[in-house]
């Protein structure tokens, strides 16, 4: 084999070493399929910035490698693109900024497993038992928080995947009487779990960053868990 030969071997390799790599959380194959839609190609002006594919979460490793892209099923990222246009006709200097979207399951069996040491009867107030999926896993739910133009996000309270009552939306009210709340951080999360409502999507007991499209089961009648 001459060096030239060599050299376009080489660069092959790269080539197939870099889409093998990028297949390995969610593939072309697996977005065709099931019909999964880049939330920012529906709306540019939406931010995204995965936790997951950063070491800034709550097990302090990049799970997603070298995933960037929310990907979510149509109707629910089209049900976001309604709940940012809903949130900037009221508020022109706030943006939505997506922390998660479509989750895999087999990223699901990490966050589970990485929360060994706390009772599964705890565990799920925090993360969803893999084996029934948690909506992520089918690209119907979506993590985010709001931030200003200027890029900093509002103060809800408590950071992202904060594993507390602080983060509670059922014990706002108490939470607020108590004084661990502000009424500004109870506001922030109004503003952010308004558009979102408006935008048809549900809020849930225990995060304030989390909204499903539809219930679960529904949820499972529509799609199918991506593993
Ligand atoms: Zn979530």
């Amino acid at each position: 084999m001459t060096f030239q030969q060599k050299i376009i071997l080489a660069v092959f390799a790269l080539i197939f070493i870099g889409c093998n790599q990028t297949g390995l959380i969610i593939s072309t194959k697996t977005i065709q399929q099931h019909n999964l839609v880049n939330v920012q190609e529906l709306d540019p002006t939406l931010l995204v910035e995965l936790k997951y594919s950063s070491t800034d979460n709550f097990m302090g490793i990049d799970v997603y490698g070298d995933l960037e892209t929310c990907y979510m099923r149509r109707v629910p990222a089209q049900m976001l693109a309604q709940a940012h246009v809903l949130l900037k006709n009221k508020y022109p200097d706030l943006l939505l900024l997506i922390y998660d979207g479509l989750r895999p399951r087999s990223i699901q069996w990490t966050l589970w497993n990485t929360l060994s040491d706390v009772p599964e009867s705890e565990r799920t107030n925090f993360v969803a038992n893999p084996n029934t999926g948690s909506i992520h896993n089918f690209g119907a739910a979506v993590d985010l928080t709001i931030t200003y133009k200027n890029g900093n996000p509002l103060d809800m309270g408590t950071h992202y995947d904060y594993f507390g009552e602080l983060a509670f939306p059922r014990l706002e009210d108490s939470l607020l009487i108590a004084g661990d709340l502000t009424q500004e951080q109870v506001d922030n999360r109004l503003i952010l779990r308004n558009a979102m409502t408006q935008a048809g999507f549900s809020s849930i007991s225990t995060e304030w960053w989390h909204f499903d499209a539809f219930p679960y089961k529904v949820t499972k009648e529509k799609f199918t868990i991506i593993e």
